[in-house]
């Protein structure tokens, strides 16, 4: 496959220069540094607490979970690569995190090889069953019913795709054994982990998940309370599952007694009872997708592909934003945050109205990237006034597109994990199953996701149909942005990504500008408050700053809202000194380096 950059400039994309940024690894001699945000935060005003960016000079990864960047490192020092601990760090994830993702869930993965200067995206995104269909979420009046009665049980999971993905990627770039990769996570599972205050938390202000029973035996007491903070979790099912994947592979979960016990959950849930079959789960297949590029001043930003929404979303931003002068503006300000939220409208216009699985529909993607159609929105924003509800835009597309609507905001689950090894190879991962506990139904210790939510529950809309309804499949629209950043040279300078629903693309938007424009550390950029425009409102992380600027924000004509914002940002940015890594102090994670 050309190198990404190539294929941008074979699309006349590239820009007649470039300031080569400076991104060598120093050799010198920089300790182990571990930079612990505070323990199980849930969320809380960041100002209080900015933590300091991980160095390392070899290798850094950045996860939700202590666990978890700690079995990834482990992984790195003993000789593995990127995907090696991506896929470490992930098996820990589904046991520590399990509220977030897991194999009963997807994901995309963004590789990148220093050697050729490649970037592989693989989608493992879940697929609608064979018996789904786009009426699946109406009641009796044809009107959707509401997220919250649908998500929980198993007409919501759709068939998982993480372990084809990381199966598929570690055939191609992984460098110790399959196996191996999972004994820290088996390990854990046996002798148990402590519940963190935020996994104690959200299991204690989750209505659905007393409902199932497996799901309720695992989380609570036999007294029927939440498992205390620091109580120790358990998990046979879990590893037994686990071995059996680490010595037969992927097949072992979807064929077997594995696939048929997730039939059973699914099909026999007490409340939605689901229709997945063992040949759903035989056929699903990961997917080897190309990047979305786009050269953002004298850098080259690539992200994941429809079905996900998250790579043009975040690059359309950034594409409008790059006529603009940020670096003269003040990160925080009034002017920063309405012309990256007026960029957004614009992203969140063309999201809802373009994407959706490039299997089923024709997506646009070339012409919603190209710089001069960007160039024409970008004249859209006015200083002055907020463009309100954005219109979306006329890229050169395919006829007979109808809207699709929806997507809910949720932000409570999913996951990032960001890799960069002593090569300068690199992983940007984002893993989810839906919203917090996904489906609630509990298989073998793992939870099944719910994505089938993701899509739109409403088949048609002002008469034509909706390109994310329902089909079987389908894999249904995410928002997952994990992004790679290369300078001039195609060399990486940063992996980045964040949970939080749609929401996920300002997130990641925000981390990109302040480091690229601001000249942020990776840790302040992700530090530095949050924002959010769906086209619709403009949030305001609760708790900073930011909340002063409301009334001038209200007087450019946004409506404002003051939200929690909780992103779970992981990140690493090669830097003169070597590698920083940065994880969300409104989460639990963590960036491990040596
Ligand atoms: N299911 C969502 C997506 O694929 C992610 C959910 C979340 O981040 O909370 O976009």
């Amino acid at each position: 496959m050309a190198h990404p950059a190539e294929r941008v400039g074979k699309r006349k994309r590239a820009f007649s220069c470039f300031r080569v940024v400076v991104v060598a690894i120093l050799a010198m001699a920089v300790n182990a540094c571990e930079v612990r945000p505070k323990a199980g935060a849930v969320s809380g005003p960041v100002s209080q607490w900015p933590p300091e960016p991980a160095h390392g000079n070899r290798h850094m990864i950045a996860a939700a979970h202590p666990l978890a960047a700690r079995a990834g490192r482990e992984i790195l020092r003993s000789g593995g690569g990127v995907i090696d601990a991506a896929i470490a760090a992930q098996m820990v994830l589904t046991l520590v995190e399990p509220q977030s993702s897991g194999i009963g869930g997807g994901g995309f993965m963004l590789h990148y090889a220093a050697e050729s200067g490649d970037i592989s995206v693989y989608d493992g995104r879940e697929t609608a069953p064979k018996a789904a269909s786009p009426y699946m979420f109406l009641d009796g009046r044809g009107e959707p019913r509401a997220f919250a009665d649908v998500a929980p049980g198993g007409l919501s999971v759709a068939v998982p795709g993480l372990l084809r993905l990381l199966e598929m990627a570690h055939k191609e770039h992984g460098r110790l054994p399959w196996a191996k990769l999972f004994e820290p996570a088996i390990e854990l599972a046996e002798k148990g982990f402590a519940v963190s205050p935020r996994l104690h938390k959200l299991v204690a202000g989750d209505k659905h998940l007393k409902s199932f029973a497996p799901t309720a035996a695992y989380f609570f007491t036999s007294e029927g309370k939440p498992k205390a903070t620091g109580a120790l979790l358990v998990n046979k099912p879990l590893a037994e599952a686990l071995r059996l994947i680490a010595a037969h592979g992927a097949d072992a979960f979807y064929y077997g007694p594995i696939a048929k016990d997730i039939v059973k959950a699914v099909n026999g849930a007490k409340h939605n009872p689901g229709g997945m079959t063992v040949g759903d789960l035989a056929s699903y297949e990961a997917k080897k997708r190309e990047a979305v590029c786009l050269f953002y001043r004298v850098w080259l930003a690539c992200g994941a592909p429809p079905p996900s929404a998250g790579g043009i979303a975040t690059l359309q931003i950034l594409g409008i934003l790059q006529r603009f002068d940020l670096a003269a503006i003040e990160p925080g300000s009034t002017e920063a945050v309405h012309l990256i939220a007026e960029a957004s409208r614009l992203a969140f216009a063309d999201r809802d109205t373009y994407i959706a699985d490039p299997d089923f529909v024709p997506v646009p993607a070339a012409g919603m990237l190209d710089p001069g159609y960007l160039g024409l929105r970008a004249k859209e924003i006015s200083l002055t006034e907020s463009l309100g509800i954005a219109a979306p835009g006329m890229p050169a597309v395919s006829a007979g597109l109808g809207p699709a609507p929806d997507g809910a905001a949720h932000g409570l689950s999913t996951t990032h994990v960001s890799v960069i090894d002593a090569d300068g190879n690199a992983v940007s991962m984002t893993t989810s199953i839906e919203t917090v506990f996904g489906s609630r139904l509990m298989v073998r210790g793992f939870l099944l996701n719910n994505q089938m939510t993701d899509f739109s529950t409403l088949p048609n809309k002002d008469g034509a149909p909706v390109i994310n309804r329902i089909a079987a499949g389908k894999r249904p629209l995410s928002s997952m942005a994990p992004t790679l950043v290369l300078d001039g040279q195609g060399r990486i300078v940063m992996a980045v990504g964040s949970p939080g629903g749609p929401r996920i693309i300002g997130y990641v938007a925000k981390t990109i500008v302040a480091v690229l424009d601001w000249k942020l550390n990776i840790q302040e950029a992700i530090n530095l408050a949050n924002f959010s425009n769906r086209n619709g409102v403009t949030e305001l992380e609760r708790n900073t700053p930011l909340v002063a600027l409301k009334a001038k924000l209200e007087k450019l004509g946004h409506e404002i809202r003051i939200e929690p914002l909780i992103s779970g940002l992981h990140g690493i940015a090669v830097t003169g000194e070597g590698l920083t890594g940065g994880a969300d102090p409104r989460r639990q994670g963590v960036a491990f380096g040596d």
